[in-house]
């Protein structure tokens, strides 16, 4: 044991089951632990590293703006955080971005201005949120409350209110009274990586705009490229009135951005809403550079890495079926545990991760063609011992 993992178990709080894994560097798709194994990439961090570990002009881009200087606040005007905004809206079609440190922020902001936007229209009373059951929203108080799995009430009371839980069927969310908001994942990530129904996801679409009530996309697993588009949304064919990224977006620093639409472009004014590190010129100073980086060129390499790995994967023994798009999949499993597969995968030195009770696979949109082979040969094996 080194002193690291001591350390760690004695002055961490214990909120974190570890691997028993210590990475100290890293480069591209490939990483090293302190004994100078080296591994593979299949999960970026959880989705954060897409363009890989310690990528040469993001680096540039982020030094650059840090011998500049690190930190103004936003009473302040500045140039990087206008940059970012300004090429999100462009990319997307959105009018407004607000910037927040993490998922779960951009999600609590994505609650904040859906709730003011019915009050301000409608009075008080029409607050109710609509997720869907499998949701990850995240784990401050309001967004713990807005992910829908039972197992995750608990512990924390009282929760919040306002948020009602459906399944994915129109049916049970017609059903809800007083709704202001839908917010859904169109894949579900921490859930299993459970893509939504086309077909619900439209006339989730539809009934939204019929009734004003907001659709929120919570893209801060499927965003920036991961799924092959920039948005997965597009995949879907639907606009969203409010979109929320995090992961990948600083590609390794922590941001949170929340994209409004039309709709709701105004609905937050002055002292209204804040963050003392949002739009953090150094993290936004890298994520201009991101955005720069997934062109179509990439996201079309993307899907058909994505395409591969599905069929590399198709009548592997053990494997019962592969879920996802571009490079956010999910691996069911016959027998074994997502858990002992990836424990074994890592011994052999090579890194994917967990969702629920599927192997997920999350790599660095850059991983190339020959490291995606060599990975999926070691993952292969392990499923089918
Ligand atoms: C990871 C995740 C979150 C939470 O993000 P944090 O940065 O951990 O707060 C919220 N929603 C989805 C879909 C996620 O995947």
């Amino acid at each position: 044991m080194d002193g690291i993992k001591d350390k760690d178990r004695k002055y961490i709080a214990g909120t974190y089951g570890r691997y028993d894994l210590h990475i100290v560097r890293g480069s591209g798709t490939e990483c090293e632990d302190e004994k100078g194994k080296k591994y593979i990439d299949l999960g970026s961090g959880i989705g954060v590293n897409c363009l890989g570990w310690c990528d040469a002009g993001w680096i540039k881009a982020v030094e650059e703006q840090l011998e500049k200087l690190q930190h103004t606040s936003n009473l302040y005007y500045s140039a990087p955080d206008a940059q970012l905004a300004e090429a999100l809206c462009t990319r997307t079609g959105y009018k407004k971005v607000f910037f927040c440190n993490s998922g779960a922020e951009a999600n609590e902001a994505a609650i904040k201005t859906a709730r003011k936007y019915s009050f301000d229209k409608y009075g008080a009373g029409r607050d109710t949120i609509v997720t869907l059951n499998k949701s990850f929203h995240g784990r401050t108080m309001a967004t713990l409350t807005a992910t829908a799995q039972p197992a995750m009430h608990n512990w924390f009371f009282p929760f919040n209110g306002g948020f009602a839980y459906c399944d994915k069927d129109m049916r049970s969310i017609k059903a809800q009274k007083n709704v202001c908001a839908v917010m859904a994942e169109f894949i579900q990530g921490e859930g299993g990586v459970i893509p939504l129904d086309k077909a619900f996801v439209r006339e989730l679409a539809d009934w939204c705009a019929q009734n004003d009530v907001l659709l929120i996309a919570d893209e801060v697993q499927t965003g920036v490229g991961r799924t092959g588009t920039f948005l997965c949304s597009e995949q879907f064919g639907v606009t969203p009135d409010i979109t929320t990224l995090a992961k990948g977006l600083g590609g390794g620093l922590p941001v949170g951005a929340v994209l409004i639409g039309e709709k709701c472009e105004n609905t937050l004014s002055a002292g209204m809403h804040g963050s003392t590190f949002g739009g953090n010129p150094v993290v936004c100073a890298g994520g201009v550079y991101i955005l720069s980086r997934i062109d179509e060129k990439l996201l079309q390499e993307v899907r058909e890495k994505g395409e591969f790995v599905k069929a590399r994967l198709q009548g592997v023994k053990g494997v019962k079926s592969v879920s996802g798009l571009g490079l956010m999949l999910g691996i069911e499993l016959e027998e074994k545990s997502a858990a002992d597969v990836v424990k074994a995968c890592i011994a052999r030195g090579v890194i994917p991760l967990t969702a629920k009770e599927k192997v997920r696979l999350l790599p660095p949109l850059v991983i190339t063609r020959e490291q995606l082979e060599r990975a999926l040969d070691v993952l292969a094996d392990v499923i089918a011992e």
